[in-house]
């Protein structure tokens, strides 16, 4: 007779509370989670006496009822409380409390006047609508993106208010995520200024499921075990685990089929080896870049793997010598918008045309603090073979102050010597990028 009924897969909220559920009814539960901790995008991480919530944050107190349902249940009602200022809009180098609150009307929350007034008219056919959730595509937005939305009520509106908020409460891009479902959200839950908080941290609701489901580090150690069986992973002397020998082999076995990118990654090595920076290789994928290639900078401080692999054409140096060469990939980006990372990213299509003029001029793009703020980096083209199109870009990224100014050129040539070694070996064959185009 099996010892489970049920075995869940994940001990993030969803799966918690399924395997609460079922227990509840009477089911033997086994909840697998890969982590050390249960809760998944809802963990807190405790700081200094501080509780920081990286995922999730906030809980809307109507539109939830399942959601309400649970917290009652598992009697956490307490540790809820009303966020004073739910969002502030940063502007100039300030936060501006009160987006959402009637009082925005008067003070803006940061937003010039006539933004406000353009943001009332995006508003209000939803209001008068309602906005069910369960179909935000049958809503007067229908399916335009945050981008399109941008192009009828003003980009600063998409800029400076929706994509902040989209980004952070959601991860949404803005030329890619419907603008139906976060405004159906805002009016559903009757605007942003109701939003409420776990007092300790968002993981609250997690961490009292897991208790009660009995999900303990130990169901990460059975998972685990699992993987030591099969040579996947290796008990370390100190109790921990790493990498098992069997890795190794299919490690192996992925370096002999993929030996000619394999060949790429060395020559980004020694790049990264002389500048001292990241170095990437990024091609053209749709209206983005996306990076095939990355090899970390030796800095303490410097641009590091879990950043994005994808990037809009506009913001980075090396979406910037891509489009510089390619009209249709230019033309693509310019309709898809302009959205900006930070203050410094060109939104303008004119000055972005003019800009991709200097890149070819120049023969290199650079991108200061356009991605980042503080993160700058320098690319150049890598062509097919010498006189052929360009395919793709070599960039090193960094902090600004160690990439442009004074340490530009000496940077570029070195790239431009890279990308010279890149060029002629793809035109003999021996690597291949291949166009990644979406
Ligand atoms: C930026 C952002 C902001 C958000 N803000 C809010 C907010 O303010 N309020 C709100 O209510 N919601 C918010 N959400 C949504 C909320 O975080 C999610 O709805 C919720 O966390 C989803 O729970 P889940 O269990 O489905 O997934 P997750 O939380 O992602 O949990 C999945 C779990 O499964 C584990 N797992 C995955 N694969 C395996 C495997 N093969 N084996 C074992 N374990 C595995 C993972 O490690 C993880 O622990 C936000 C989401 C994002 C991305």
């Amino acid at each position: 007779m099996p010892d489970l009924d049920v075995a869940v897969v994940g001990a993030g909220l969803a799966g918690l509370a399924t395997a609460y559920r079922l227990a509840a009814e009477g089911r033997r539960v086994e909840v697998f989670e890969s982590e050390d901790v249960a809760g998944g995008r809802m963990v807190s991480a405790r700081v200094g006496g501080y509780t920081i919530d990286r995922g999730a944050e906030t809980l809307a107190p109507l539109g939830y009822p399942a959601t309400w349902k649970l917290i009652k249940e598992l009697d956490i009602g307490r540790e809820v409380h009303r966020i004073r200022y739910p969002v502030a809009l940063w502007r100039d180098g300030r936060a501006y409390p009160w987006l959402g609150h009637p009082l925005s009307a008067l003070t803006g929350a940061g937003m010039p006047f006539a933004v406000r007034n353009r943001m009332v008219k995006m508003m209000l056919p939803g209001l008068r609508h309602g906005m069910d959730p369960m179909n935000p595509a049958d809503t007067p937005y229908g399916a335009s993106t945050l981008t399109e939305l941008g192009e009828t009520y003003g980009p600063e509106m998409v800029r400076d208010m929706l994509d902040p908020i989209s980004a952070s409460a959601f991860g949404w891009v803005p030329e890619r995520s419907a603008a139906a479902p976060l405004l159906s959200i805002v009016v559903r839950t009757r605007g942003v200024v109701r939003w409420r908080t776990y007092r300790h941290g968002q993981d609250t609701m997690v961490t009292e499921l897991a208790r009660r489901v009995g999900v303990a580090k130990s169901t990460a150690h059975r998972t685990c075990s699992v993987l030591v069986g099969r040579g996947l992973l290796d008990r370390t002397p100190a109790g921990g685990y790493r990498l098992g020998l069997r890795f190794v082999e299919y490690g192996h076995l992925a370096t002999i089929r993929s030996a000619v990118r394999d060949r790429g990654l060395s020559l980004l090595v020694e790049l990264r080896n002389t500048l001292g920076e990241t170095v990437q290789i990024g091609v053209p994928a749709g209206i983005d870049v996306v990076y095939v290639e990355r090899v970390e900078g030796m800095r303490a401080l410097r641009y590091a793997t879990e950043n994005s692999r994808r990037s809009p054409l506009h913001r980075s140096s090396a979406g910037k010598v891509l489009a510089a060469y390619d009209r249709e990939l230019l033309e693509a980006r310019l309709r898809a918008g302009l959205p900006a990372s930070t203050g410094y990213t060109i939104v303008v299509p004119e000055l972005f045309v003019a800009e991709l003029d200097r890149v070819r001029h120049r023969g290199y793009a650079r991108s200061v603090d356009e991605t980042e703020l503080g993160m700058s980096s320098l690319a150049v083209p890598v062509w097919s073979r010498p006189g052929g199109a360009v395919v793709a870009a070599i960039s090193m990224v960094g902090p600004t102050s160690r990439v442009v100014a004074e340490h530009e050129v000496g940077h570029v040539s070195v790239l431009v010597a890279g990308a010279r070694r890149l060029t002629d070996a793809l035109a003999r064959g021996e690597y291949a990028l291949g166009p990644r185009r979406r």
